[in-house]
């Protein structure tokens, strides 16, 4: 007899992971199917996020940023050290045990949480049946009252510069090189691209950015990405807006990188290219021909706002449906149809996800931008802090950036929070609960927040909301 579960889930990235645990939680008999292999050879849970993406970048970015302020900002503080060594073999390593206990981290919980793991391919059959094909072993069908699709996205590849996985590399290839890239270009100048491109810069490349957008940063608040741009730029980062890439031809002494800048072809020689122009939602070999599962236009699992597809009983969460491709969105959809299937209330608040960029300094935002609120017609007030003003910036040697904040005139609510600077993407939690109660800016004015903190530039932006900010003038 086949075996059968409450819920199966498909896909152990972080949209599917915590979806199985929740409805493992609660009560439900719950399998999740995952086929992800690491360069190694082994298979591994986590998806992307942990395997490939947030978690080894995140790493990378940490250790470049302590080897940038070793030599050019311990001086400062008085702390003298011979010569600065890069030793790149640790770095990886470093990056690639936080990655292994992580995902260990994952098999884990499932375990503790009586999730059946599988290892292997899930393919979704009419009639809430799922073929799994173990890595090693022979197709079964699996029975489900729910399925939960959650297979998350891959990066998209150019025609014009295709990935040979040594020169050419995605994402996942810039975080494991194995030395340092003399000449490194990068396509894209959206957030992967800068914060790869950052940690290979701090680590000593000649970095390069090639950008087809006019604006930098379009997605951010405009006076943001102008710090963002003077800071990057500051740093050595070469990025070309409006500059669109035509071809990459590797030979002997690299790679010659064509691009049209103005109109004008223009060539560059690099050392290894990274391509970081997006990506785009994973389904190959996920649905059966008579599944019923729609696609959209671009490749996206169609679903409404509680993540159910037309077929009844089957879901979908995370990179492979709409929305942000952001790990923590996927995870809160995670929850959100694992509470639906067990029959609770439940929501995903999409106005009010924050999104991160780790770069130094950081970026951080939640809700709209002044342009997006001045589109919408609403009356605004706007207020701001510089960290140049925080004492507690200031001690750390970290003072480039600010908070903005844009509220409501009429009834003061919070309409969207925007930070840069140092740990811009802890800071952003404060704006997100704040928006999540609907809170007013007189409510974060009227909070206390401890002395000396970064949160207080966060303070004395919602001061500034109504000029009364009391450690830097009022505009
Ligand atoms: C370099 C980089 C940095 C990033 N940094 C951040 C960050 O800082 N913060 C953030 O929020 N987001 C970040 N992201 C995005 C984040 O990684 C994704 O949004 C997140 O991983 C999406 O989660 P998911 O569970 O939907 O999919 P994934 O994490 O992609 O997981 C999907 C899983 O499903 C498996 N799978 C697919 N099809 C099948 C099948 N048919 N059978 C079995 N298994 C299958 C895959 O092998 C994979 O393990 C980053 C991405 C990259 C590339």
């Amino acid at each position: 007899m086949s075996k059968s579960y409450d819920v199966v889930v498909i896909g152990a990235g972080p949209a599917g992971y915590i979806a199985a645990i929740r409805a493992a939680q609660h009560g439900m008999k719950v399998a999740c199917i995952d086929e992800w292999k690491n360069k190694d050879g082994k298979n591994a849970f986590g998806g992307t996020c942990l395997n490939a993406g947030c978690i080894p970048s995140k790493a990378m970015l940490e250790s470049s940023e302590l080897f940038h302020r070793a030599q050019h900002e311990f001086k400062k503080h008085g702390i003298k050290t011979g010569v600065i060594e890069l030793d790149i073999a640790a770095m990886q390593k470093r990056r690639a045990g936080i990655v292994r206990q992580l995902t260990n981290g994952v098999a884990g919980l499932f375990k503790a949480n009586g999730v059946d793991a599988l290892v292997g391919h899930g393919k979704l059959l009419t009639g809430r049946k799922v073929e799994f094909t173990p890595i090693d072993g022979a197709a079964e069908i699996i029975s489900a009252a729910n399925v939960i699709i959650a297979t998350g996205s891959e990066p998209l590849e150019l025609p014009f510069a295709k990935f040979d996985g040594a020169e050419i590399v995605d994402s996942w290839g810039a975080i494991e090189f194995d030395s340092v890239p003399e000449r490194l270009g990068v396509i894209g100048a959206g957030v992967i691209g800068l914060e790869l491109g950052s940690v290979w810069s701090r680590l000593g490349s000649q970095v390069t950015i090639i950008e087809a957008m006019h604006d930098f940063l379009f997605m951010a608040d405009r006076e943001v990405a102008a710090t963002a741009g003077k800071d990057f730029k500051k740093q050595g980062l070469d990025i070309k807006l409006g500059a669109k890439l035509t071809g990459a031809k590797p030979g002997k002494s690299g790679i010659t990188v064509e691009y049209e800048d103005a109109g004008i072809p223009k060539t560059l020689e690099v050392d290894k290219l990274v391509v970081a122009v997006g990506r785009r939602p994973f389904t190959t070999g996920l649905l059966a021909e008579d599944s019923g599962i729609q696609l959209d236009k671009r490749g996206f699992i169609e679903v409404n706002d509680e993540c159910r597809t037309r077929v009844q009983g089957i879901y979908a969460i995370g990179d492979c449906v709409r929305g942000p491709m952001l790990a923590h969105k996927g995870s809160e959809e995670g929850v959100m149809v694992a509470d639906l299937i067990a029959g609770e209330i439940a929501e995903v608040n999409y106005k009010v996800i924050p999104s991160v960029i780790y770069t130094a300094p950081e970026i951080a935002w939640v809700g709209k931008t002044e342009q997006e609120v001045k589109e919408s017609g609403r009356a605004y007030k706007t207020g701001s802090f510089p960290f140049a003003a925080s004492g507690r910036a200031k001690a750390m040697e970290q003072t480039s950036g600010m908070v903005k904040i844009i509220s409501s005139r009429d009834d003061d609510e919070i309409l969207g929070v925007h930070i840069i600077g140092p740990m811009a993407g802890e800071l952003i939690a404060e704006a997100v609960l704040a928006m999540e109660f609907s809170a007013s800016t007189e409510d974060i004015q009227r909070t206390i927040h401890a002395h000396p903190s970064l949160a207080e530039a966060v303070h004395e932006a919602a001061l500034a909301v109504d000029k009364k900010a009391l450690n830097y003038p009022n505009k």
